[in-house]
């Protein structure tokens, strides 16, 4: 589920599922502006890392030395990246300036969907999805009490989050795909093909254009360029590689 979580507990009492308009505003003349940017449990896609590494012009290594933390939580021990937060006693984001957020262009995933919170569900082997909405009341955030009303396709698209979405979901399909019961957790080859594909771009770049992979599977050349050119479209492809390589997918030809 994405969401931006402030306090897990309090996420879930104050859930409600959302299926007409609300009403919403947030900017600098809320009363409350800036105030939710601390002390986060904010998950960050690799798409979002993706982004926000852009935007600040930091390779993985570096951004993921300066702003992550890693959970390896999660039953298959896929790794989770989670925002560090500043070690003072306000836990404040690292991104939040006088102004408000310094990287609003490229800000994560969970920051852009809130108040909502989107779940997803696939059907018939990931053929299909269905969402749900929900609307996250948190006791803290005033942005209920005036602004205008919005549809949740409209605050979809003022939020810029439909390439959040694709982008998402696609790693969604490898973190639970339909094959992963068959296995056991990941080995640490696993882990360390994960930790490429997903997040480390620069690394995986080297590993598709400098080995003999493109050799070896079927991929068209207008792929091929789109990959070299476009960090997502790489993105895209370590997605497929992954489901291939651990799980046994079809994403991915082999040449005859
Ligand atoms: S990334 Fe921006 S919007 Fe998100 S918590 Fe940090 S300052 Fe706030
Ligand atoms: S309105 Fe809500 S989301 Fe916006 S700054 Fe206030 S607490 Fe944060």
């Amino acid at each position: 589920m994405e969401s931006k979580v402030h306090q897990q507990q309090e996420e879930r009492e104050n859930m409600v599922p959302l299926d007409g308009p609300f009403t919403f505003a947030c900017n600098p003349s809320v009363p409350c502006f800036k105030e939710c940017c601390r002390d986060l449990d904010l998950i960050l896609t690799p798409y979002d890392i993706l982004r926000l590494r852009q935007n600040l012009g930091l390779s993985s290594d570096a951004f993921v030395e300066k702003y992550v933390v890693w959970d390896f939580s999660h039953d298959m021990g896929f790794p989770t990246a989670k925002l560090k937060m500043s070690d003072d006693e306000k836990k404040l984001c690292p991104f939040l300036g006088e102004a408000g957020c310094e990287v609003y262009e490229d800000r994560p995933s969970a920051c852009r969907i809130y108040p909502l919170a989107r779940a997803t569900q696939k059907h018939a082997r990931f053929e299909r999805t269905t969402d749900a909405y929900f609307l996250v009341r948190e006791s803290h955030c005033r942005g209920f009490e005036q602004g205008k009303e919005w549809t949740i396709e409209e605050w979809i698209k003022d939020q810029g989050l439909e390439i959040y979405f694709d982008m998402n979901d696609l790693w969604t399909a490898v973190v639970c795909s339909p094959f992963k019961e068959k296995r056991g957790k990941l080995s640490d080859r696993d882990l360390k093909a994960v930790l490429m594909a997903a997040y480390n771009l620069e690394m995986f770049k080297q590993f598709v254009f400098k080995s003999s992979l493109l050799d070896r599977i079927e991929l068209d050349s207008e792929r091929v360029d789109k990959m070299k050119r476009d960090e997502a479209e790489l993105l895209k492809f370590g997605f497929d590689w992954l489901r291939f390589a651990l799980f046994g997918e079809s994403t991915i030809k082999l040449s005859n």
